[in-house]
């Protein structure tokens, strides 16, 4: 495994990190505080190609690879992990879904707008009885002839209300279990259609996360993607790519606020000397950049993996188990680091801090990520 990042990649997370530092960080306390989607921000980021990175450049995709998606999600999530998981979801999920699994024409009406900026996508498999158990589908997809009509509720709908396209996952069959499980493209002025209450938030709060309502939705039946039953495998291997780029989000949480802390430590002075010169917040820094950097190759040999068309989903979720968990303990570190000044919004790390939990549970939480290991390891 080759880690040189070629020219290309360099200049794309440097676009990134100079998007971050220049969009991004200016109202991004504010973003937080008020629950505010990043409109104006997400209009740009399609412009600069972050929004169907990998997709099929034919469909307005950039026909890049997984580690220059993963190198833009480090970036981003530095500065700010609400923004990033926008980016997540429609690439990952959304694009990548309907890239590799859509018909020509499904490609045509919708992701040449996914690619862009122009529309914004979702990604609807949870439900109120069936998150970690997607198997317990309660949504049903009725098959009548031309077109499915459905019924049920979603939540947890990241995009949910800003999303003009929606994958829908829902049950046509139920004897059949996981195999009568399909998946549909759906509109958002569709009759039947309703977004619901938005999600008051411990992080990512400029992420708008709904409940989804459908109520005898007529979907024609050349929006169901794939064959008849094809819908649960459609999001496994979704979300097994999905997982990539959360790693990458939360490797880029925990670099985010190591570099703040380090910065800090050079500065803030007690006991006559900058803190940095204490062993105590030395060997914190030393921690944290050790674990970030091991998260980082976990991440790397992830998106390597997926590129190098070998098999991921075992790689993909033990960077997401591993950098979830180095998120987590680096903005706690960030935040002991600071003082009394890690604990207010002005200094980012408190932030950081809340956003990095996100990433222990969706697209998967750790436990069952460790289901996914645990049987990839044991399945011969
Ligand atoms: C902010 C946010 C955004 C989200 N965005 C999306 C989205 O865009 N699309 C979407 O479809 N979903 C989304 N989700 C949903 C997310 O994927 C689920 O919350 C997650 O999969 C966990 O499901 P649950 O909340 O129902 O928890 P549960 O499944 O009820 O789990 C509760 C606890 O039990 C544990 N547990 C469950 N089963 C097992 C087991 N077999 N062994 C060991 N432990 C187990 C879990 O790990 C967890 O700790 C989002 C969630 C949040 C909070």
């Amino acid at each position: 495994m080759d880690f040189g990042l070629t020219e290309e990649h360099l200049m794309i997370r440097d676009a990134a990190r100079d998007f971050a530092r220049t969009e991004l960080l200016p109202g991004v306390i504010e973003r937080d505080t008020h629950q505010k989607f990043p409109t104006e921000q997400v209009k740009k980021m399609g412009e600069l190609g972050f929004l169907g990175m990998m997709a099929d450049p034919q469909y307005g995709g950039g026909g890049m690879d997984t580690i220059s998606y993963v190198l833009v999600m480090e970036e981003l999530s530095k500065i700010d992990a609400s923004a990033s998981v926008i980016v997540s979801v429609n690439n990952s999920l959304v694009c990548w879904g309907l890239d590799t699994y859509g018909t020509d024409a499904q490609k045509e009406k919708y992701l040449t707008k996914l690619t862009t900026g122009e529309s914004i996508g979702a990604f609807c498999l949870s439900e109120p009885e069936a998150g970690s158990d997607a198997t317990s589908q309660k949504t049903t997809a009725i098959d009548k002839g031309d077109h499915y009509v459905l019924n049920g509720t979603k939540n947890w709908i990241t995009n949910g209300g800003s999303a003009d396209f929606y994958l829908v996952i829902a049950q046509t069959d139920k004897e059949k279990k996981h195999k009568g499980i399909n998946a549909f493209i759906v509109e958002k002025n569709w009759d039947g259609f309703e977004v619901g209450v938005k999600e008051d938030k411990l992080g990512i709060r400029g992420s708008d996360t709904h409940s989804l309502i459908f109520n005898d939705v007529k979907v024609p039946k050349e929006n169901r993607i794939g064959e008849d039953g094809f819908g649960f495998k459609f999001a496994m291997k979704t979300l097994s790519g999905g997982r990539i780029g959360i790693a990458a989000q939360a490797l880029g949480i925990a670099s985010g606020a190591y570099e703040l802390a380090r910065d800090y430590s050079k500065v803030r002075k007690a006991f006559g000397t900058e803190i940095c010169n204490h062993q105590a917040i030395a060997f914190k820094l030393a921690d944290m950049h050790t674990n970030i950097t091991a998260a980082r190759h976990m991440v790397m040999k992830s998106a390597w993996d997926k590129d190098q068309g070998r098999n991921y989903d075992m790689s993909g979720a033990m960077a997401k188990l591993y950098a979830s968990q180095v998120a987590m303990d680096v903005t706690v570190e960030a935040v002991q680091v600071h003082g009394g000044n890690g604990y207010v919004k002005e200094y980012h790390v408190e932030r950081l801090m809340r956003d990095a939990k996100i990433t222990q549970i969706y697209e998967g939480t750790s436990e069952i990520q460790k289901i996914v290991i645990s049987r990839g390891l044991l399945k011969d």
